[in-house]
């Protein structure tokens, strides 16, 4: 399942004014190998796609909910701008919760090759 992540990067102008990029990002949930993660270059949506890869849902279609979908998870990182809940965007925060390190985890143990003998270290 491929998850789409839209936010916006923030610069400035030359007149010192914050100018609001639209950065659309995309990476398939669960599949930390063999994929091309699009961010458009905004390091949040990077790190926001990761964590797709990784196998973390957004926090509002959350398939585990891993994270509540309340405003004191507002500023986790698998928030989006696509989020409907009420006061729940803008989506610029970075939290992961510890669930959620854990649900990476799995994913990552889980396309390690077997340890064969042959991986001990000499002695
Ligand atoms: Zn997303």
């Amino acid at each position: 399942m491929t998850k789409t992540h839209q936010g916006y990067s923030i610069s400035t102008n030359d007149k010192g004014e914050q100018v609001f990029t639209f950065v659309q990002g995309n990476a398939y949930q669960g599949s930390p190998t063999n994929q091309t993660i699009n961010s458009g270059g905004e390091a949040r949506t990077t790190a926001h796609e990761i964590a797709h890869g990784l196998g973390l849902p957004h926090i509002f279609t959350g398939v585990p909910a891993v994270v509540l979908n309340t405003l004191e998870n507002k500023d986790n990182l698998l928030n989006s701008d696509a989020n409907s809940g009420e006061g729940m965007t803008p989506a610029t925060g970075t939290k992961l919760l510890p669930a959620q390190i854990d649900v990476m985890k799995k994913v990552i143990e889980s396309v390690q090759p077997e340890k064969t003998n042959n991986d001990k270290p000499e002695q």
